[in-house]
């Protein structure tokens, strides 16, 4: 596996994959089973896998965990050796663009409000990734629906030559959804956090029965939370272009964040 520390190293290996198709695959590290997913989607469609981790302070608001947010480096690199990646791109930094990507309509809800400016960083950072690796393909997870919904309209928006490909939230066996986030939980409070994946299952249950209202599967969903404790940041059913849904349709999902001790935990699920 090639490492790329800098952006001329990173320019110089991309140049000798010009025949060749390439998957981008971004991710701020702390890898897991999660993040390896992506990589085994990308190996199935292109001839090389470059993993991106970088841990964008931009995407950062104040008093967020940017300092805090794990770096076991080493670890990660040797998961993505034994996963048969082609390269890792791991910058110490992206300089500090004063050219910010402004996300669409689409951040004005879910995480967008309570994270002011979060996709914006996002979307610049991936803006800068994807014209740096210049990939044929990029894969992104639906654990970050949102995200991954802003990336396809970047893309699309801006005409930039690459194939989003999403991939399926993968969660641990007891329904946690896989998260670099999760370190921070203590044994009890991964406990508590099922929470979240235990309302969006009882939801996801009561919108298989025909005439059930949002606002009926709304109050399941806050019932489960509130059997341990948990107060939801926010808890809302979208469809696939982020507007509130009114009925459950095809494309549409459940949205949850909420703080567990000292993590913030998102996950979401296809009600449909
Ligand atoms: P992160 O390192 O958290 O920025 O995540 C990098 C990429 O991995 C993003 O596209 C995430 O959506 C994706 N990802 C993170 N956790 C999961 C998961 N549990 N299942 C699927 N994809 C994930």
């Amino acid at each position: 596996m090639i490492l790329l520390h800098d952006i001329i190293s990173l320019r110089t290996q991309v140049s000798k994959w010009h025949k060749l198709l390439v998957a981008l695959v971004p991710t701020m590290g702390c890898l897991h089973e999660g993040h390896m997913s992506l990589v085994d989607i990308a190996k199935q469609k292109a001839d090389i896998v470059i993993v991106s981790l970088f841990i964008n302070p931009l995407q950062f608001g104040a008093g967020e965990d940017y300092a805090a947010y794990p770096r076991p480096l080493a670890t990660d690199i040797s998961i993505c050796k034994s996963h048969n990646v082609d390269a890792m791109f791991v910058p110490e930094e992206l300089g500090q663009p004063q050219t910010i990507v402004k996300a669409g309509k689409m951040a004005d809800c879910l995480c967008g409000q309570s994270r002011l400016g979060h996709f914006d960083g996002v979307l610049t950072i991936v803006s800068i990734l994807l014209h740096l690796v210049q990939p044929d393909i990029a894969v992104f997870g639906e654990k970050d629906f949102q995200q991954l919904q802003l990336i396809r309209k970047m893309t699309h928006d801006l005409h930039m030559p690459v194939q989003i490909l999403e991939a399926p939230l993968l969660r641990d066996n007891d329904g946690l959804a896989l998260s670099s986030r999760n370190r921070y939980l203590s044994d009890s409070e991964k406990k508590q956090a099922l929470a979240l994946s235990q309302s969006l299952l009882a939801m996801h249950s009561l919108a298989q029965q025909k005439n059930n209202s949002i606002s009926a599967i709304l109050s399941a969903g806050f019932a489960v939370l509130a059997t341990y404790n948990v107060r939801a940041q926010y808890l809302e059913i979208r469809d696939e272009n982020l507007q509130l849904a009114e009925h459950i349709q095809d494309g549409c999902r459940a949205f949850i964040a909420a703080n567990i001790g000292g993590a913030r935990l998102i996950d979401n699920m296809p009600l449909k």
